[in-house]
Formats: structure tokens, C-alpha cells, sequence
């Protein structure tokens, strides 16, 4: 291939907010089959907000927020961010958390009032604490309503569940739609609940989806698709990400990107907008074709 062809190919992209590491580049591009899609601040916003509050039994609605935002205050997750904007509508002052501790891909823990607190995945606070039989039936009834159960629990015991949903980005299905139209297989990957997950990957017209995936099990899904012979990208924005598109054969890191993400690829979308990861690969074969 000739060298100027390809800086030429490589100059149009920045132009367009499509930061590509080198020439070599658009080789690997060309050749790609699958595209993983991260979801949360990927395909969707990356914003969050509280949809409906359920409490068990005994359990008010305003105590339910103020522990679980006072908790999430102290998180950076986008559903931490829900929480703790509810919880500052029904309370001026959120109590201090001590000895707080973020798991990766679970949630959170803390102590506040002498009391241990954790907010995170139903079934992650369910192995530590009992679930009274009310919400063991409503997260059955959750499951299919698309949104993600969020469970808070003290004392030993799931006292009520958030429920988030987040948005997909206005230009997604259009550029998910391009994917297709390029001959990509889209395939959704989220560490988000199943429901969650479903109802985006619906909306996106998208069939094949990895849910409930933990941050450092993303890699692995994409190692799996490339012993199956698939030439995988990724997009993603997180840290959790990071791994999973240093692994893709080629990594695409989307704009608001964290700085992990984008170190970890190849391309970087400037703009937030996903359909600039299908022009980059249009621009690839319209450059490859050139030199041939
Ligand atoms: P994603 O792939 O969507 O970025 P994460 O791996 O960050 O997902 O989180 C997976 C799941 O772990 C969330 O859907 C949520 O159930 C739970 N979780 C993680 N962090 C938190 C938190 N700070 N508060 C509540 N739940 C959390
Ligand atoms: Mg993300």
C-alpha cells in the first residue's frame, strides 16, 4: 500500500473527530466483521435516572433514598449519580458513609449510623442479606420491564429496589442501522441486567446480546469471538472497557471516553457519536480501494 494514500485516508479521518492511531490502521479496520457495543455511555447516554422506588414492607420511600444516596455519594457510577439526585429531592442533607467500598461490577458498601449498607445487583446483596418474599417477586415482574433493579439493603435485610433506566443516544439506531448496511454482525455486550439490556438491543434492532458480563469478563468475550474466526471491534467508554478493546483486533474508544479507554485503542471518536465508528470503517475501504 502506498504511504501517502493511507496518510491521506488517515488525515480525512481527523478531520472528521475519527483520531486514528497510524496508517496501519485502517488494514485491521477494513477487515472488521463483528462489532461489540458497549452499552451504557456507548449506544446509550450514560445517564441514568430513577424510574420507580419499591419498598418492602416497613421500609419508607424517603429513608430507602436518603441511605442508598447518602451510600452513592461517594460512587462515580452512572447509577450512582440517579440515586444520589433523587435521594437530594426528598432529603437537604445526606448522612456521612464511612469505610466505603466499591465493587467493580456489584456495587457498594458502607457503613453510615452504625448501620452496614449495600446498594448494588439484587442478586449480589440477596447472597449477603435475606430478601423478604414481596421483592423476591417483584424482581421476577422486573425483569421484563426493561429497566435495572437496583437492590438497598441494612441490617441484614433487602429493605427496597431502585429501578434506572438509561436513553439511547438520538443517532444510535441510525448508525447501528449503517453497521448492518456494511455487512457488521452488531452485537450488544453490557454488564447491565438482562431486561436492560434486551430492551435497548430491541429498540437498536440488535439480536445477538452479552449481559450481566463483569467488568473483567469482557475481554473474554471478545477472545471468544475471535477464536470462532470473527475480526472483532469494540467501542467502548469506561474503564471497565479497557481490557476488551486492547484485546479487539481493533479497539475504538467513544468520545467522554475515560483516559483507560482511549490509551487501550486504536481509534478515538471525537464527537460522542456512534456513527462515526461505521464511517470509520466506510473511510478504511474507500482507501484500501485506492491504492489497489
Ligand atoms: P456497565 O457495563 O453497564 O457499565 P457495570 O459493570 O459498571 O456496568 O455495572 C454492572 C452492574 O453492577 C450494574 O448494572 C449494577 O447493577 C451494579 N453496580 C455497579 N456499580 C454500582 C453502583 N455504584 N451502584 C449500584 N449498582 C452498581
Ligand atoms: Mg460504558
Amino acid at each position: 500500500a502506498t504511504p501517502t494514500a493511507l496518510l491521506v485516508g488517515t488525515g480525512r479521518g481527523a478531520q472528521l473527530g475519527i483520531v486514528i492511531r497510524g496508517p496501519q490502521i485502517l488494514e485491521s479496520t477494513r477487515r472488521i466483521d463483528t462489532v461489540l457495543l458497549d452499552k451504557t455511555g456507548t449506544v446509550t447516554t450514560g445517564k441514568m435516572r430513577l424510574v420507580e422506588t419499591v419498598c418492602a414492607e416497613g421500609t419508607s420511600r424517603e429513608e430507602l433514598l436518603t441511605l442508598a444516596g447518602a451510600l452513592e455519594h461517594s460512587s462515580e457510577h452512572p447509577i450512582a449519580t440517579a440515586v444520589t439526585t433523587a435521594a437530594r429531592e426528598v432529603t437537604a442533607d445526606l448522612p456521612p458513609t464511612t469505610d466505603f467500598k466499591a465493587s467493580a461490577g456489584f456495587g457498594v458498601v458502607g457503613t453510615i449510623a452504625d448501620r452496614e449498607i449495600m446498594v448494588g445487583r439484587p442478586g449480589w446483596v440477596g447472597e449477603r442479606m435475606t430478601v423478604p418474599e414481596d421483592l423476591r417477586r417483584r424482581l421476577t415482574e422486573i425483569e421484563g420491564s426493561g429497566h435495572t433493579p437496583v437492590g438497598v439493603g441494612w441490617d441484614g435485610e433487602l429493605r427496597g429496589l431502585l429501578l434506572v433506566a438509561d436513553e439511547a443516544k438520538p443517532t444510535s439506531r441510525r448508525a447501528i442501522d449503517e453497521m448492518r448496511s456494511l455487512g457488521l454482525n452488531p452485537i450488544l455486550l453490557t454488564g447491565d441486567s438482562k431486561g436492560a439490556a434486551r430492551r435497548i438491543a430491541d429498540e437498536m434492532g440488535i439480536t445477538e446480546v452479552e449481559a450481566e458480563v463483569l467488568p473483567q469478563d469482557k475481554a473474554a468475550v471478545v477472545r471468544r469471538l475471535q477464536a470462532a474466526g470473527r475480526n472483532v471491534a469494540m467501542v467502548g467508554d469506561g474503564i471497565n472497557d479497557a481490557a476488551a478493546l486492547a484485546q479487539a483486533d481493533l479497539g475504538i474508544a467513544i468520545g467522554g471516553g475515560t483516559d483507560a479507554a482511549i490509551e487501550a485503542s486504536d481509534i478515538t471518536l471525537v464527537r460522542g457519536d456512534l456513527r462515526d465508528a461505521a464511517d470509520a470503517v466506510r473511510l478504511s475501504r474507500r482507501t484500501l480501494a485506492t491504492i489497489k
